[in-house]
C-alpha cells in the first residue's frame, strides 16, 4: 500500500480508502523492470504511449524470455519468438530500448543474482521513476498472482532499497521513485485517452503466445479484450476517460 498521506481527502468512499490521484508528471526517464514478455502489456502500456508521445523515455528490462510460455514448443526456439515478440510490441508504444535478463522463466526466485541485476539495470538507465508490477499474493479473490511476478517484484524492492542506501542513488539530487502498475488498490492513475489502440497493437503482436493461450479467438480480438477491460473507466475519476492505475512503493 502506498502513503495513505498521499491521498485526497474522499469523504464520500470510507470504506475502500480514497479515489486514486493523477500520476506524477515531474519526471523524464522510466524504467519498467517486469518478468516475462507481454507483462507491459495488460494496460501498462497504454500510460507507457501516452509518456512517450510526451517526451519521456520509457526503457524495458525484462528478468526472462517468456521460454516457457508457449505450451508445446520448446523452449530454445520459444524463447527468441518471444523476445521478438516483446521489441515488436514495445515498438507500439514508443520505446526502443528493450533487455532481457536471461532469468528462467517459470522459476524467477528473488536471490541475490536476481537483486544483483535489477540493481544494475537501474544503475546503468539511471531513471527518475521505476515502474514494475503487483507482487501481492492475489488481484482479486480468485485472481492469484503468479509466482515469478510475486517473487521478482519483491526482487525490486528489495533491490531498490539496496540502491537507496548505497552510495551511487543516494547522492543523487534526485532518488527515483518506485511504482507498481496493476495493484487491484491504485493510488494514483494515467488517463490514457488516445492511447488505448497502441497498447491493443503491442499486446496483439505477441501473436505466437497468444494464439496458442486460446486457439479459437483472433489474437487481435483476444489482445482488444483483455486491454479494454484493464483501462476499463472507474466512476468518479477522470471524467470516465479509460484509466491505468499504479501504486506509489517508494517515496
Ligand atoms: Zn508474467
Amino acid at each position: 500500500m502506498s502513503d495513505p498521506t498521499d491521498r485526497p481527502e474522499q469523504d464520500s468512499q470510507p470504506e475502500t480508502g480514497a479515489l486514486p490521484v493523477p500520476f506524477p508528471t515531474d519526471w523524464t526517464r522510466c524504467l519498467i523492470l517486469v518478468a516475462h514478455p507481454d507483462d507491459p502489456e495488460y494496460g501498462m502500456s497504454a500510460a507507457v504511449a501516452r509518456w512517450t508521445a510526451e517526451g519521456r523515455s520509457v526503457v524495458y528490462v525484462l528478468a526472462s524470455s517468456g521460454e516457457a510460455g508457449i505450451e508445446g514448443m520448446d523452449p530454445e526456439i520459444a524463447g527468441p519468438i518471444r523476445e521478438e515478440e516483446q521489441r515488436r510490441s514495445a515498438a507500439h508504444v514508443g520505446v526502443d530500448t528493450v533487455e532481457f535478463l536471461g532469468f528462467p522463466d517459470s522459476r524467477i526466485v528473488n536471490n541475490g543474482e536476481l537483486r544483483d541485476a535489477i540493481a544494475d539495470s537501474i544503475r546503468k538507465h539511471r531513471p527518475d521513476i521505476v515502474v514494475s508490477l503487483y507482487s501481492g499474493p492475489e488481484f482479486g479473490p480468485g485472481m492469484p498472482n503468479q509466482s515469478d511476478h510475486m517473487e521478482f517484484g519483491d526482487a525490486v524492492g528489495a533491490a531498490f532499497d539496496d540502491l537507496v542506501a548505497a552510495v551511487g542513488v543516494d547522492s543523487r539530487e534526485g532518488r527515483p521513485q518506485m511504482w507498481f502498475e496493476s495493484d487491484p488498490r491504485p493510488s494514483h492513475y494515467v488517463d490514457v485517452t488516445g492511447f488505448v489502440d497502441p497498447a491493443i497493437a503491442a499486446l496483439a503482436e505477441h501473436k505466437e503466445y497468444m494464439s496458442v493461450l486460446d486457439p479459437q479467438t483472433p489474437v487481435r480480438e483476444q489482445a482488444q479484450t483483455q486491454v479494454e477491460r484493464m483501462v476499463a473507466p472507474v466512476e468518479g475519476l477522470a471524467d470516465g476517460n479509460p484509466v491505468v492505475g499504479f501504486t506509489r512503493k517508494r517515496p
